[in-house]
């Protein structure tokens, strides 16, 4: 008797190859049968009229820390991903010294918009080495993950605050290699590392101190294990991006790595410098590097209030220290004196624009709430005032909780976008699951891609979307048994309607340990999810208590 079929659906099994019908067996947590099953099983989904597809992998995450007090890593699973890649961006929980816990809290919350009071609410501190994080998330994991090592981690655990001061000497990119290569020994699928991020106190990361030499021999690290390297490049400069695939080309080239950077975004009017981008990276791929570029599907869009430090004040500089390191009467003081409030206006002015297409999206007190979804160019006309006017008074008049939405900020020229998905050499991902959670939702995206760039837009075929965030994101990242509907596969199964599957519209919730908020979509179309063979969601019945989530690759044996 087999454990589970799932019945009569369209397997587009990962492969690339196109959708045929049949059922799927499964026993122990694997596919043993495809084809028309007539043994009996525990238990059966009936797939008609759907999409039966191998679970989807998101390979830009920051949850890490949510997944100490989220083992489902919410609302992941319930958009049809199964595995998750926490730990991108140099930054990881581990391996971490107790003496270095509020210094990377710090880095988190500036970097990913984590708040401080959930860390402080939600985190029990039991672990320091990479081993012991892996056995501490892995006790209670309904999703996969497949973590990788933060390179600010290890040098902050091999250098101590010297880690934001300096080059590492000869001893201790040694040190790191050692501890680099016990985390990966311990599960790490690879190491990340950027160039472009700032801590707490808007210094670089500690891993922007590294030298050629030290970003070298963490390489030739990831060599002895085939580990991927994860970068994030200069993705506001053409040039420097440009340098930084051939600086990865060779990485892969010397020590026989996968490598990935991201973001890659389409900045609309600026097409020709994606096209260089891309070109340079087909060229490097022609030499046999692997360098991948990650492309997100979704368009930028960014929420605010002023209770929380958004990305969009970050190159205005009044704003950004005022709202980074104010307290909210500062806040509210600066907004309340004509001086202050006149210099800010100025500044900001420039932008002019951008200030009049953002929307109110969300205020408390009834009077304001007629306003909401009206553009700040609209509630200006109605007041007489100006946007940016606009935009301090309601925040003064709702506390700072005036909630605004500038949609549609880049990234959103759905042909252009859509030809970069589709294109060979690029990875679907970079959806910052877990981070920036005041900022936006950042979920949905395999169900806006499956919605707007397969069904919609016909810019991808179902097959080609479905290979791209199964079969070849395992690939890339090493991750083995996983990506493919095929006999002895690990049964990692989504299943959804094709006609109506999509992400559902951003809301705020209040979830997060400390009774934060965070910014969070549904689903629209998936029915089933399955995780190493058991039933992780479904629509009608919503999450189930299945803990079938590993970490992968896992040990190395
Ligand atoms: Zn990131």
């Amino acid at each position: 008797m087999l454990d589970l079929i799932v019945k009569n659906g369209s397997i587009v099994d990962g492969s690339g190859m196109p959708a045929y019908s049949g059922d799927i067996g499964i026993k122990n947590g694997r596919i043993c049968q495809i084809g028309q099953i007539t043994a009996t099983a525990k238990n059966i989904v009936d797939a008609t009229g759907k999409v039966v597809a191998p679970g989807f992998i998101d390979p830009h995450t920051h949850f890490d820390a949510q997944l100490l007090w989220d083992g489902y890593a919410k609302p992941s699973i319930e958009h049809g991903i199964t595995t998750i890649v926490p730990g991108n961006c140099s930054l990881s929980l581990a391996p971490l010294k107790p003496e270095h816990r509020m210094k990377l809290v710090g880095m988190f919350n500036q970097i990913e918009e984590m708040p401080i009071v959930a860390f402080e609410k939600g985190v029990v501190w039991n672990w320091q080495t990479f081993e012991e994080f892996v056995e501490r998330i892995r006790s209670n994991l309904s999703i996969n993950v497949a973590p990788l090592v933060g390179h600010s981690a290890l040098r902050l655990w091999v250098m101590g605050d010297a880690a934001s001061e300096r080059t590492a000497t000869a001893d201790e990119i040694t040190q790191m290699q050692g501890l680099l290569r016990e985390c990966l020994d311990a599960g790490a699928v690879g190491m990340s590392t950027s160039f472009v991020d700032v801590d707490e106190k808007m210094q670089a990361v500690p891993c922007r101190y590294a030298n050629t030499e030290e970003l070298d021999g963490l390489c030739a690290v990831l060599g002895e294990f085939g580990r991927i390297v994860q970068l994030v490049n200069e993705f506001y400069d053409a040039d420097l991006t440009v340098a930084r695939i051939d600086q990865l080309a060779e990485l892969s080239l010397k020590y026989n790595i996968p490598t990935t950077f991201s973001p890659l975004f389409v900045n609309n009017g600026d097409f020709a410098n994606v096209d260089r981008m891309i070109a340079r990276v087909e060229e490097q791929s022609a030499r046999g590097a692997r360098v991948w570029a990650q492309v997100q599907t979704r368009p930028i869009d960014i929420s605010f209030s002023f209770e929380v430090p958004s990305l969009l004040f970050m190159r205005l500089p009044s704003w950004y220290r005022l709202i980074r390191f104010g307290t909210p009467e500062e806040i509210v003081a600066a907004f309340n004196d004509s001086d202050a409030r006149k210099k800010l206006i100025a500044e900001a002015a420039p932008m002019g624009e951008q200030w009049g297409a953002l929307i109110l999206r969300q205020v408390k007190h009834a009077k304001n709430q007629d306003l909401v979804g009206k553009t700040l160019t609209q509630i200006a006309e109605l007041k007489d005032s100006t946007p940016l006017d606009v935009m301090i008074d309601l925040s003064l008049e709702e506390d700072l909780q005036a909630h605004f939405l500038s949609a549609n900020l880049g990234h959103n020229d759905v042909e252009k976008v859509g030809e970069l998905l589709a294109h060979p050499n690029v990875m679907i991902g970079a959806s910052d699951g877990g981070a920036h959670i005041l900022s936006f939702a950042t979920f949905g995206d395999t169900g806006h891609l499956l919605g707007q760039f397969v069904r919609k837009a016909g810019l991808l075929t179902l097959e080609q979307a479905i290979r791209k965030i199964t079969f070849e994101t395992a690939a890339i990242w090493g991750i083995e048994e996983r990506g493919l509907l095929q006999k002895n596969y690990v049964a990692d199964i989504t299943i959804f309607d094709k006609e109506t599957i999509d992400r559902g519209p951003e809301y705020f919730v209040q979830d997060v340990p400390g009774d934060g908020y965070r910014y969070v979509r549904d689903a629209i179309g998936i029915d089933t999810v399955i995780i190493g063979g058991e039933i992780s969601y479904q629509k009608a019945s919503g999450y189930t208590d299945a803990q079938c989530g590993v970490v992968l690759p896992g040990k190395v044996a």
